[in-house]
């Protein structure tokens, strides 16, 4: 299959591009580099240096490409960011999105694979694990302007017949997501504690978030590859919410020596407990976590320690 990947210069773009790779398709990266580096795009896959915010140029890369399938793993993806410049956020991942939704109905494009974020679009939900029923409520620029893209794939599809599936992920980790920005707590705190430097916690560490390892979101994205859950929103998680200090305490155990932390004062726009009940996409799909925490952990800690300290 042909198959375009935007943001496939990122985290978890990247590491869809290796598996896509692997397995035989044919691949193509469309990424401004702006937070993702060519490094992290496989030999063998094809990179187009666009940025979604210029409307033609993106028109003329998908046609040119015609990929049967796109995965949108592109954006604007820090909370904190969205809150400091809700307009760039709002540029890149709502205008940005529409400028490749259009392009894709021009380039006859199959179906949209759409990278929503369950972390952000349900705000403080009422229950935990929370279902894909529940209230949207963001409470951050980034939310909104993920969810939005969401809409515009619902009427893509009725006006034009573009088919989609919204995977709504967890907090995803696992190598090559970057330590240095403001998400990403594993690897965060991973370069913190080998550098020898307290980890830092925004407020009191109890807040809770749903883990899932890079790999299984990979998984999650093939599973939906051919004609499976056309015109659905899924939340991909394990249901279960794991605290900042559980990930600390975790990273001590995997590096076999206490990791010391530092409070701060609270981060304003961060939910304080979430966790997906992915039970909708298992039952569509037969998808399951398979990597555990501490193993995750652990490969995060070793590609942290081989090229980020
Ligand atoms: P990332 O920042 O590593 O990847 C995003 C990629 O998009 C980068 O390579 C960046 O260069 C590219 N990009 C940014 N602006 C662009 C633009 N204007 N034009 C073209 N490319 C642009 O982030 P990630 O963690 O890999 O996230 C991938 C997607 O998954 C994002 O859409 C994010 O919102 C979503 N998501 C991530 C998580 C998570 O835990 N990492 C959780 C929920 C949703």
């Amino acid at each position: 299959m042909k198959i375009l990947v935007t943001g496939g210069a990122g985290f978890i773009g990247s590491h869809l591009v290796e598996h896509l790779l692997a397995a035989g398709h044919e691949v193509t990266a469309l990424d401004d580099l702006s937070t993702g580096s060519e490094a992290n795009v496989p030999a063998g896959a094809a990179l187009e240096r666009i940025d979604l915010r210029d409307g033609d140029a993106v028109r003329r890369s998908l046609a040119a490409v015609a990929p049967e399938v796109v995965l949108h793993e592109a954006g604007q993806s820090d909370v904190r960011v969205s809150t400091r410049e809700p307009e760039r956020d709002a540029a890149v991942n709502v205008i940005g999105g529409i400028h490749l939704l259009e392009a894709c109905v021009a380039a006859k494009v199959r179906k949209v694979v759409y990278a929503s974020t369950g972390g952000a679009v349900y705000g403080n939900p009422q229950r935990v694990p929370v279902t894909e029923d529940a209230p949207v409520r963001p409470i951050s620029q980034y939310g909104i302007s993920k969810h939005t893209v969401e809409h515009y794939l619902f009427l893509y599809r009725q006006l034009y017949g573009l088919d989609y599936t919204v995977l709504r992920y967890p907090n995803v980790y696992g190598p090559r997501q970057s330590p240095r920005g403001e998400a990403g707590v594993i690897s965060i705190f991973a370069r913190a504690a080998l550098r020898g430097e307290p980890v830092q916690i925004f407020g009191d560490g109890l807040q809770t978030r749903d883990y899932v390892y890079v790999s299984d979101i990979v998984a999650a994205n093939r599973a939906v590859l051919a004609d499976v859950g056309g015109g659905e929103i899924f939340n991909v998680g394990t249901g279960v919410g794991v605290s900042v200090l559980e990930i600390r305490d975790g990273l001590a155990r995997v590096l076999g020596r206490e990791v010391a932390s530092l409070h701060l004062p609270p981060r304003p726009g961060e939910v304080s407990h979430i966790a997906l009940d992915g039970g909708r996409f298992v039952a569509a799909t037969g998808w399951s976590p398979t990597v555990s925490l501490v193993d995750g952990i652990r490969q995060t800690v070793e590609y942290v320690g081989r090229y980020e300290v």
